[in-house]
């Protein structure tokens, strides 16, 4: 389809347009194209722009990869079509390997999931070579596999859009969990032990920049950010935010939205 350049909602279109051909591609999901429409309706509730205490969760991931020991990125079919030239890029700064994990038809989809990324220039993918596959405890079939040299004895596993069992069973594996998640109130960002409330789409690319500046960090700052950072709190800023925006614009700030006087 076609999406003119003028429409005023084109970003969103587009966006829409690629998860629906991941979808024939056989790289998102059926599924994943509901989780994506539950996605877009909370980006209409923070405005579709990163809140600045996003900025905050995304400092904290960014030092706790950066810190972590055997730090690795889940890859699901619509991170693969939303952002895959940003996670090969934060894969390479961070030194975190990609691995390709799935809930759906794993068999079918992981090696296009995983050639899409080579083809894009990964190095490597982790996740579709049998023979290092085992599973996690707690989870029942395909969603449990994983790869033992990634996700299984990773300290700190980085699921941008996961769900809340997935997330559970890593947390009782006693790993830390980082994710990206529209969805302030899901298991997932409950569960994590930093919850980016952001797009995806956004936030990798925020992510990158600030993994350069920290790089360049002593170990002792990045130690610092993670300390004082705290799951919970950081979900009730962004819960407030959430709530007093739509306050205003129930007050008086809706007609803005129209761009009309
Ligand atoms: P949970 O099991 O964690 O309570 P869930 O059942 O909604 O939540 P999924 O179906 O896996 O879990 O949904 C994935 C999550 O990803 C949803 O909360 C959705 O809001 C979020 N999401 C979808 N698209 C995006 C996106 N582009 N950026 C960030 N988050 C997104």
């Amino acid at each position: 389809m076609t999406i003119p350049d003028d429409h005023p909602r084109a970003n969103s279109l587009k966006t829409r347009e690629k998860v629906i051909e991941g979808m024939h591609a056989k790289i998102v999901a059926e599924a994943g194209l509901i989780a994506h429409g539950r996605g877009e309706a909370f980006d209409y509730l923070i405005g579709e722009k990163t809140p600045s205490n996003a900025l905050n969760q995304e400092k904290a991931a960014v030092a706790m990869i950066l810190l972590a020991e055997n730090p690795v990125i889940s890859i699901n079919g619509n991170v693969a079509v939303l952002c895959p030239e940003d996670l090969i890029l934060l894969s390479e700064l961070t030194g975190a390997p990609l691995e390709v994990n799935l809930f759906y038809n794993r068999a079918e989809r992981e090696k296009i999931v995983a050639n899409k990324l080579l083809n894009l220039g990964a190095e490597q993918i982790l996740g579709i070579d049998a023979e290092y596959q085992t599973s996690i405890p707690e989870l029942t079939h395909s969603r449990r596999v994983v790869d033992r040299r990634g996700i299984y004895s990773a300290d700190v596993v980085f699921v941008p859009l996961e769900d809340g069992d997935r997330t559970t069973a890593l947390r009782k594996m006693g790993k830390k969990v980082i994710t990206v998640d529209l969805n302030p109130l899901s298991r997932t960002s409950l569960w994590a032990n930093v919850a980016i409330v952001n797009n995806v789409i956004r936030a990798i690319p925020e992510m990158i920049e600030i993994a350069k500046e920290l790089k360049e960090q002593k170990q002792a700052e990045l130690e610092k950010i993670i300390n004082v950072f705290d799951n919970s709190e950081s979900l009730k800023i962004t819960l407030t935010f959430i709530s007093e925006r739509l306050e205003k614009l129930a007050k008086d700030e809706l007609k803005k939205l129209k761009n009309i006087d």
